[in-house]
């Protein structure tokens, strides 16, 4: 059952057999953290350590990112897409798309501060958003992003 972002307390952790897409580790797909079935053994020696936890909370910040946008998953994804495909994959490359995306700046930007959003809606995106592509890509040859 999908609940709206503010009814999660917690994030929660499935396998899957379809998600996340070959080269990326876990997702967040409506306040669960889904992570692929060919990684479920590498997730059961990583969810105790700093890193298990650092990524559990990136996914973390992605639903009280959700929050802030109208409280809404619909809401979440299509500005999510929006950013993506805002980012020019076709021109930029698909690595540059995502991580030049404003929601996922954020979550990176914070994903090893634990205490970060925890009760509040992330917003930090908001002022990622106001950098243009041009301002990102810049950034991003230079690894700043
Ligand atoms: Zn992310």
């Amino acid at each position: 059952m999908v609940r709206r972002p503010g009814k999660y307390t917690s994030i929660n952790v499935r396998t899957s057999r379809f998600l996340p897409p070959k080269g990326y580790f876990a997702i967040t797909f409506f306040g669960r953290v889904l992570i692929h079935r060919r990684n479920a053994g590498l997730w059961e020696k990583q969810k105790a350590t700093r890193s298990g936890r650092i990524l559990l909370h990136h996914e973390w910040i992605h639903v009280k990112q959700a929050v802030s946008t109208h409280n809404s998953w619909f809401c979440f994804y299509l500005r999510y897409i929006y950013f993506y495909l805002k980012n020019k994959p076709l021109r930029h490359g698909t690595q540059f798309a995502y991580y030049a995306n404003p929601f996922e700046m954020e979550a990176y930007a914070h994903e090893n501060d634990l205490d970060y959003a925890r009760t509040e809606p992330a917003e930090g995106w908001r002022e990622y958003a106001k950098l243009t592509v041009e301002e990102k890509y810049s950034r991003f040859l230079e690894n700043i992003i």
